[in-house]
């Protein structure tokens, strides 16, 4: 499977990739989240069901999310925070690619990382 035709493919829609495509985005340069698994925040997906948060929202939260409601000091669940992991990709738009698992990385003209080598996942949807 070719990777998907985008200026900048992030590996990965944990808290970390989704933030660093929302910035991206901000600065006008497309990107899109390569995710092996089936969603974005999928560690938190699979992480124990009756888990809490042990930071507060305010340093839990990613970037553009000043519309959610939840008080700065508040400790959000397990599956609160994965669910607002989906939530903040389609809210912001975000390309996601789900059901790619990078597994190599080749150097392109001049030296860059051009290319990924994707295994065949269930599905690419865009959200
Ligand atoms: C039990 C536990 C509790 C935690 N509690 C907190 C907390 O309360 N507050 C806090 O701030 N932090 C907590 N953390 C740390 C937390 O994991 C990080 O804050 C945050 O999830 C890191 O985000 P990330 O995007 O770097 O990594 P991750 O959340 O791990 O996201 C990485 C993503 O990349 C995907 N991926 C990995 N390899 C590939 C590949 N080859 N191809 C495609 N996709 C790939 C994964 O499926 C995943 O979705 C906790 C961690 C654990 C394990």
């Amino acid at each position: 499977m070719n990777a998907p035709d985008a200026g900048v493919a992030i590996i990965g829609a944990g808290p970390a990739g989704l933030s660093l495509a929302y910035h991206l985005r901000d600065s006008g340069i497309q990107a899109i989240l390569l995710e092996q698994g089936e969603s974005a925040g999928w560690s938190w997906q699979r992480m124990p069901e009756d888990m809490m948060l042990n930071t507060p929202w305010c340093a839990s939260c990613l970037p553009g999310s000043g519309n959610w409601g939840w008080k700065a000091m508040e400790f959000l669940s397990r599956r609160e925070f994965a669910e607002y992991l989906v939530e903040y990709t389609s809210y912001h738009r975000l390309s996601l690619a789900a059901g790619c698992r990078v597994e190599s990385l080749a150097h392109g003209v001049g030296g860059a990382v051009s290319c990924c080598k994707l295994e065949e996942g269930r599905s690419a949807p865009n959200g």
